[in-house]
């Protein structure tokens, strides 16, 4: 009973505000880091700011680790609930171009508002360490710890395609690219956008992909994160493998050679097509004039595809390049085509199908109607595609023996005659870092056309204002 009176006069309008304004008075929830009490950090993500303001999904973050942080506090912990903003970045950037002000107007505009509702929230943060990403005294720390890794060798610059609106001069994000059309040229006479050749940093993440996943094996984790972490990695064995190209083919270009990676050298004799991803450079240089105009259109075609959408189990396309290559294997003569399944990025951007072993080189093969040879003997009934291990049949010498074995010995023969390689592949690409947008992190590298790149160390770089930011959308 008592308790309930204590609730029905409790006038939360008058209450609040007089000991919230108390609070940041006296910054009672400011934490002493060199306290000798126990530490404890109530660490949550920090806000994107947008003009919208708080929704409930923060409501909820910030109440939970308020909480943690108030029990810790009265448990005696020297508390911090920290309090900061994700304030670069492409949002941000959308909603200050919608305002007609630039991001560093709206963001000083924004920012004070959300003080206003955290601190109505009753939230203990510590305000004196409140940090935001879009001033320079925090991102000179991001530039350097860009300048440290790009003087180890660990950040790193190179071309990659990327979406492009001629009208905008400017490259798209996936998500603003709608049917085809730039987000803010999409009316019928609009162009549709390509993809170019942008250059951009990455961080050599690849390079520590075996540390990666051996340190993900000891986490205490969900078996369903650890799994999907250890598939983003994609680390598999296996090795490179080279094909020369036919005599017809060798005429049109004489040095080259297509090189795939595959995690069963032991099916090469069952390798009766090869396919390349539409990008791979080699395309345009094999292709026989018979076949070029719909080599041409479908590359155009694939270059507008995502990779997600690629990769999506979907009935499958392909154009038969005219070129041939020579298996290393057996000297067989087998057609070269080009499909979309086939991704650049991954291995080498060919890859020798073996139909009778990989389920979607075997759909490729019915659909197009190629030969399928089964090369391992096992349980599954012949005429159905089986990954399974077993014993090597219609494989010359290697008949016989148990498929790992035949992988082993097939490598290590075509290593003597200098066709192949054992290789470690990854499904991890380095960590592309570059925006080609405007609001973010500038990269502390001068382009110097003398000396050409040059990391400039004189930190912050500062990020200029621009006066005319939406006058030219
Ligand atoms: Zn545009």
């Amino acid at each position: 009973m008592a308790i309930l009176e204590v609730y029905e006069t409790f006038e939360s309008e008058e209450i609040e505000p007089k000991w919230q304004a108390v609070w940041d008075e006296e910054q009672v929830y400011k934490a002493d880091l060199t306290s000798d009490k126990p530490k404890y950090i109530a660490m949550s993500m920090f806000n994107y700011p947008s003009g919208a303001g708080i929704h409930i999904g923060h409501a909820m973050n910030y109440t939970i680790s308020d909480v943690m942080a108030r029990f810790k506090r009265q448990q005696g912990f020297e508390s911090y609930h920290p309090v900061g903003w994700d304030a670069f970045g492409l949002p941000a950037e959308n909603y200050a171009i919608k305002a007609g002000v630039s991001p560093q107007q709206s963001m000083a505009k924004i920012i004070p508002s959300y003080h206003t509702q955290y601190k109505a929230m009753g939230w203990s943060n510590d305000w004196s360490k409140e940090i935001s990403t879009h001033l320079p005294e925090y991102y000179r720390w991001t530039q350097w710890i860009f300048a440290e890794m790009y003087k180890k060798g660990l950040a790193y610059q190179d071309s990659r395609m990327q979406w492009w609106c001629t009208k905008c001069q400017t490259v798209l994000a996936n998500e603003q690219v709608i049917d085809g059309k730039c987000w803010r040229h999409d009316s019928a006479d609009d162009p549709e956008v390509n993809k170019k050749e942008v250059k951009q940093w990455f961080f050599k993440i690849t390079d520590y992909a075996d540390e990666l996943l051996e340190a993900t094996y000891d986490l205490d984790w969900s078996e369903v994160v650890k799994t999907a972490q250890i598939n983003w990695i994609g680390k598999s064995e296996g090795a490179e493998v080279s094909f020369a190209m036919a005599k017809e083919t060798e005429t049109r270009d004489k040095r080259q050679e297509l090189r795939v990676f595959t995690t069963r050298p032991d099916t090469l004799f069952g390798a009766t097509f090869m396919v390349m991803a539409p990008e791979h450079p080699l395309v345009p240089m094999i292709t026989s004039d018979e076949q070029r105009s719909e080599i041409e259109a479908y590359t155009t075609e694939a270059a507008k595809k995502d990779e997600v959408t690629r990769q999506e189990n979907k009935e499958k396309t392909g154009v038969f390049t005219g070129a041939y290559a020579v298996n290393p294997i057996n000297g067989a003569t087998i057609p070269i085509w080009v499909a979309d399944y086939v991704l650049m990025g991954y291995g080498t951007g060919a890859i020798m199908a073996v139909p009778a072993h990989d389920e979607r080189d075997h759909e490729f093969a019915e659909k197009f109607d190629l030969p399928v040879l089964r090369v391992v003997k096992n349980d599954t009934p012949d005429e159905e595609c089986s990954h399974d291990e077993g014993i090597m049949m219609n494989s010359g010498e290697y008949d016989g023996m148990a498929s790992s074995d035949a992988r082993e010995k097939i490598v290590s023969d075509l290593t003597t005659k200098g066709l192949a390689e054992a290789k470690t592949n990854y499904k991890i690409r380095d960590w592309s870092v570059s925006r080609q947008r405007y609001w973010g992190a500038p990269i502390p590298i001068i382009h110097c056309p003398k000396d050409g790149i040059v990391l400039d160390e004189n930190l912050p770089v500062v990020l200029p204002e621009l006066r005319r930011f939406c006058a030219e959308w």
